[in-house]
């Protein structure tokens, strides 16, 4: 740095973020370094990262901005949005986030920072708000079951052709039938989809349903274009013919419309988004995803059931939840992780908040506004495509150019059909005198209608859009949940109780392994909440999204330089959506290089879940490569596979630094040998915070990775999820990502078809990441990796004597995190993993990673955000809880009654009259004074993970078991 520039930097403060970011001042690393018996951090690194894959230089981006800075700029690149009003519907339309809702929940960390709810003894709240979710979407969809969301609609609709060709047992055939009036970003993904499963897309009139050999159906109701039409007899004659079907829906419409579950539906699929989530230029929202109880096994995703806890309450939790962790490897029909419970959560809320009645409400003035639109567009001589409706219409014979010019001088988008038809979706938002407005648009100023005469038409004459015979009968949230908040007041309350019910990072360190839980810092998340980040609709004119686009294209850079990688593709929403885009750009590509046949997948046995779930997704036939004692891949087995399926090797998925933790001194060889055979190499980039700075995957032979900006770069969890998965390519790739149907994206061939619904994933929290790395910059990303694989070696020194720390690198460091072996303590004591889980709960803090990736281990990682004292924190609890089992070891406490397996404690342990243990409540409860100064409160007891599998109940409970 120049002298001038460093003066710069001291005035503009443009370190003072990184100094908010990582936690260590610079005394606690040297107390750290210390402890390591280190002089310098380059010391620690240096022993760490092995020195042929070092960068050797600073990342070249630019100088660090303050955070008043970096809002500054994006302020500006927000102005380069322009916020109009939207009618172009196809699945994201306006809608009001309850203030309260937007206040207490989106912009609040202690909802938006928490985790996905493993550990259920403290992640009651949200496992309420995701119920609440599940019940809304049975009770509209009127299906028996329905998950804990999935990441949108057209991944959501390719889910379910999966589960109809592995439930349908009767049917042959290969063949899926699409209906024609499909939103085309659904057909999208289902097509790319349809391809690598080998399945034949049929498609044709919803009403040909019936008439082709094929194993399941789709269809859209209301359809594309808006047309509400009887799919009874269609699914009745499906049903008989054994097709499984599947209706994509509207939430809103079926407040009004005859459900399909009443219609004999198979599986039920649509966007929550208009149940109070902003459209945010393609998400995140959450789709919903519900069947029939014949189903229910094998329904993607995450559900929440209903279970109890050790003193016979009800407790909540992730039912089946060690299928949903481990994916079933090889045997997965689903890469579904991470979801959008934030996003279920708040739709959830939306319906809690305006219950029945204020669905209807809103619901209603939808369609009279449309209804109403619909009779002064006829009046005045215009055609409509079909003779019913719930919010959409589709003028026919129009002369598109002219409405599109007085649209644009109104300020309106509107949704223009290749055939020149317009199409208009109304939603919450729409006002009479946007109605007003929107026949000033499509029939020019000399119309003579007036919106008050029509509506008095549309009263009278019980003008509506929807024919009588599907109407809905049948009631809905009926439950007393959606009966009870109607009061904001209520509400807050309701939020705020749920909350509390809940660990987040707003109470302590999370310290996941492979989750990288770091600071979500607030400067990074206001963005989000801006309009002209938040209102936008990813198919709005390019012209109107310039900012949002430069922003894209401004991370994708940063990530470019990050990762050493030559193209970056921003489509994925979540991890493994990323692994799936990132294996079908190796698999077209080895298409286009005629090797097509190129099927072999290697993992090795230590992989996440998702990796083989992934390969599967493409029908690759997955071989596992053996690890060695150390935790590396074994390298002798993996030349083995290699030359064995050499000619139809595809590629291999490897996790770096390992998810053992260490950085393998010989991934150059392991990239070497597979490139050799004529593979490509996939890095899984969940662990890029221990590489940031130091070390590249483009440069040292990775192919493609994704990254998750879940993880490395802090969009938060949200308790589940929204995250975001981009992924990095080298130039001979970069032909081969996702592109679009509906925006096209510059630079990639037209004809490959979509991962996600929208062209740019969850594009309305890109900021945060964007925010992040300009805050930080190259210097400050470089520390917070160093302080990341400092904190997690410091915790290894410390515990190293209390528990066995499983795997090191070659020279006994560990990368940013660690696992520590409760195998051996576990016989030596009866105590295992899960008590020790559930017993740090006493003491306040969040369970590491439970038995991933080895079974009967903890994994560690602090993340850089971590100070020491929080750490010191942490490990004392540990090395606290290694003497409570020492004493059960030496008998002074039984196995079957100790603070261990007794945990977590709650407050009705205290209330207990007797108290029967042989260590004081005090202990019990508040081991430490520390807690006993600021205690969280877990407020179940353990969950009985079994009962609630044996009876999978994902409904609301009456209010009376919830007051047991
Ligand atoms: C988190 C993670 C994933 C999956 O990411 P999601 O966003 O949850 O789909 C994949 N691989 C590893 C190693 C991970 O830690």
């Amino acid at each position: 740095m120049s002298f001038e520039t460093r003066r710069l930097a001291e005035l503009a403060d443009h370190d003072g973020f990184i100094k908010r970011h990582n936690g260590p001042s610079p005394a606690d690393v040297d107390t750290m370094l210390k402890a390591l018996n280190m002089q310098r951090m380059e010391d620690l690194i240096e022993q760490t990262v092995p020195s042929d894959i070092r960068l050797g230089r600073e990342l070249a981006l630019d100088d660090p901005r303050s955070e008043a800075e970096a809002l500054d700029y994006l302020s500006q690149l927000a102005r380069q949005n322009r916020v109009t009003k939207s009618y172009i519907g196809q699945g994201y339309y306006g809608t009001h986030m309850p203030a309260v809702i937007q206040r207490n929940v989106l912009e609040n960390p202690g909802w938006y920072t928490a985790y996905t709810p493993y550990q259920p003894e403290i992640s009651q709240g949200r496992l309420e708000g995701l119920l609440n979710f599940q019940q809304v979407i049975m009770d509209l969809t009127g299906m028996e079951l329905a998950n804990a969301s999935l990441l949108d609609e057209a991944t959501a609709a390719a889910e379910a052709m999966a589960l109809c060709k592995r439930s349908n047992k009767k049917s042959k055939s290969i063949a899926f039938f699409v209906a024609d009036d499909l939103f085309p970003q659904t057909l999208d993904v289902i097509k790319t989809r349809a391809a690598f499963f080998g399945f034949e897309l049929i498609s044709g009139p919803a009403e040909t349903l019936a008439e082709h050999d094929v194993f399941g159906a789709l269809v859209q109701y209301p359809s594309a274009s808006g047309n509400v039409t009887d799919i009874s007899p269609l699914l009745s004659a499906a049903k008989e013919r054994g097709i499984m079907t599947c209706v994509a829906t509207d939430l809103l419409s079926l407040v009004l419309l005859k459900e399909p579950g009443a219609m004999g539906a198979d599986i039920v699929v649509g966007n929550s988004q208009r149940f109070g989530v902003p459209m945010g230029f393609g998400g995140p929202h959450a789709a919903f995803f519900a069947t029939s109880d014949k189903l229910k096994r094998s329904i993607p995703g995450r559900i929440i059931g209903v279970s109890k806890d050790s003193r016979g309450n009800t407790a909540l939790r992730m039912a089946m939840q060690t299928r949903e962790q481990h994916i079933r490897r090889e045997k997965a029909t689903s890469n579904i992780c991470t979801a959008q419970a934030l996003l279920a959560n708040i739709a959830g809320f939306y319906a809690t908040y305006h219950g029945a009645e204020g669905l209807r409400k809103i619901a209603g003035r939808v369609h009279r506004l449309t209804s109403l639109l619909a009779k002064g567009i006829i009046q005045a001589g215009v055609t409509l495509a079909h003779d019913s409706w719930f919010d959409t219409l589709r003028l026919t014979q129009v002369d598109a150019g002219k409405i599109h010019g007085r649209a644009m001088t109104h300020d309106i988008n509107l949704h223009y059909f290749a055939n020149g038809d317009v199409g208009i979706s109304l939603d919450e938002t729409t006002t009479a005198h946007d109605v007003a407005t929107l026949f000033d648009v499509l029939l020019g100023d000399e119309h003579g209608l007036s919106v008050t005469t029509l509506d008095e038409h549309v009263i009278n004459e019980e003008i509506s859009g929807i024919p009588e015979n599907y109407r809905r009968e049948s009631r809905f949230l009926e439950h007393p949940t959606f009966k009870r908040y109607r009061s904001e007041t209520e509400m807050l309350r309701y939020l705020k109780r749920l909350e509390n019910k809940d660990l987040s990072l707003a109470h302590a360190m999370i310290p996941l392994g492979s989750c990288t839980m770091k600071l979500n810092a607030t400067s990074e998340m206001i963005p989000i909440s801006w309009p002209a980040f938040a209102h936008l609709h990813p198919f709005a004119p390019r012209d109107q999204v310039a900012g949002y686009h430069q922003m894209i294209d401004e991370l994708a850079a940063f990530l470019v330089e990050v990762t050493g990688y030559d193209h970056i593709s921003m489509q994925p929403n979540s991890g493994a959506q990323g692994e799936y885009a990132g294996l079908l750009a190796i698999r077209r590509y080895q298409a286009a290089q005629g090797e097509a046949h190129r099927d072999v997948c290697l993992i090795p046995s230590s992989a996440h879940g998702t990796n083989p779930a992934s390969a599967a997704m493409l029908s690759m036939d997955v071989v596992v490569v053996e690890c060695d004692v150390n935790g590396n891949i074994d390298l002798d087995d993996l030349t083995r596979k290699a030359q064995q399926y050499s000619d139809r090797l595809s590629a291999v998925m490897i996790t770096y630094p390992s998810t053992h933790g260490v950085f393998e001194s010989h991934v150059r060889k392991v990239c070497d040998v597979v490139h050799a055979h004529g593979g490509q190499v996939y890095v899984d980039g969940a662990n890029m915070n221990a590489q940031v700075g130091l070390t590249r995957p483009g440069d040292f032979g990775g192919d493609v990775s994704h990254l998750n900006l879940h993880k490395t770069f802090c969009i938060p969890h949200g308790g589940g999820g929204p995250g975001m998965g981009p992924i990095g390519v080298k130039a001979h790739l970069a032909p081969f990502v996702s592109n679009h149907a509906v925006t096209p994206i510059k630079g990639v061939n037209p004809e490959n078809g979509a991962v996600s619904a929208a062209a740019f994933g969850s594009a309305s929290i890109l900021p945060i990441s964007w925010a992040y790395i300009k805050m930080m910059g190259a210097q400050g990303l470089r520390e917070a990796t160093e302080l990341a694989i400092l904190n997690a070696n410091y915790i290894a020194k410390r515990l190293e004597s209390a528990y066995p720390i499983l795997y090191r690198g070659q020279k006994g460091n560990v990368a940013h995190e660690c696992i520590i072996d409760i195998r051996p303590l576990k016989s030596a004591s009866g105590i295992s993993e899960e008590d020790i889980a559930k017993r740090l709960m006493d003491y306040g803090f969040h369970a590491p990673t439970m038995s991933f990736p080895v079974p009967g281990t903890l994994m560690i990682e602090p993340t850089e955000s971590e100070s020491l004292y929080e750490i010191d924190r942490f490990c004392d609890a540990m090395i606290a809880i290694r003497e409570e089992i020492t004493r059960v070891e030496k008998g002074e406490w039984p196995l079957d009654n100790n603070p261990l397996v007794n945990a977590p404690h709650t407050q009705a342990d205290l209330m207990d009259s007797e108290w029967q243990r042989p260590y004081d409540r005090k202990l019990g409860a508040f081991p430490t004074d520390a807690v006993a100064a600021s205690k969280y409160w877990p407020t179940v007891n353990r969950v009985d993970n079994v009962f609630g599998d044996r009876q999978l109940i994902c409904s609301c409970p009456s209010i009376d078991e919830y007051r047991r």
